[in-house]
């Protein structure tokens, strides 16, 4: 076997000692699929690539998971943020829905808290997605030094 040192980790074609290869990225279109995360319940938190014409509402159809390994790991990390995400959500309309039978002046600071919270939520989500960002970033790298 011939070394592989010039391959470049983009070309999709890392067939030999590197455990984690890149699949193919390009869609039925011919572009490069873009990396999304699913939010439903069986798959959730798993990474999956998708046509980047998605976002001009004429994707091809394609489909594509990513590596599950990444996904175990999302998926925790992502349950338990949506978890505490509707825990928020419920106990602030809970509150909200209270503090208006007792005095209507509450709902103010109420909807304060609340998008307080929200924001905290939305910012760890970002992190979630920066660290995953990250993470595939060093295995692009792993993948260039092997
Ligand atoms: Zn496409």
């Amino acid at each position: 076997m011939a070394s592989r040192r010039e391959m470049s980790p983009l070309s999709g074609n890392a067939s030999t000692l590197t455990s984690s290869p890149l699949p193919s990225r390009i869609c039925n279109c011919g572009l490069e699929a873009i990396l999304k995360t699913s939010f439903t319940e069986a798959n959730f938190g798993c990474p999956f690539f998708s046509c980047v014409n998605y976002k001009y509402g004429k994707p091809c159809g394609y489909f594509l998971w990513y590596d599950p390994e990444m996904c175990h790991h999302g998926k925790r990390v992502l349950r338990r943020l949506r978890d505490r995400y509707e825990k928020i959500n419920e106990e602030a309309a809970r509150v909200e829905s209270q503090s208006q039978k007792d005095c209507g002046k509450c709902t103010a600071y109420m909807d304060a808290e609340h998008e307080k919270q929200r924001l905290e939520v939305v910012t760890l989500k970002m992190k979630v997605m920066t660290l995953k960002g990250q993470q595939e970033q060093h295995r692009l790298e792993v993948e260039t030094l092997n």
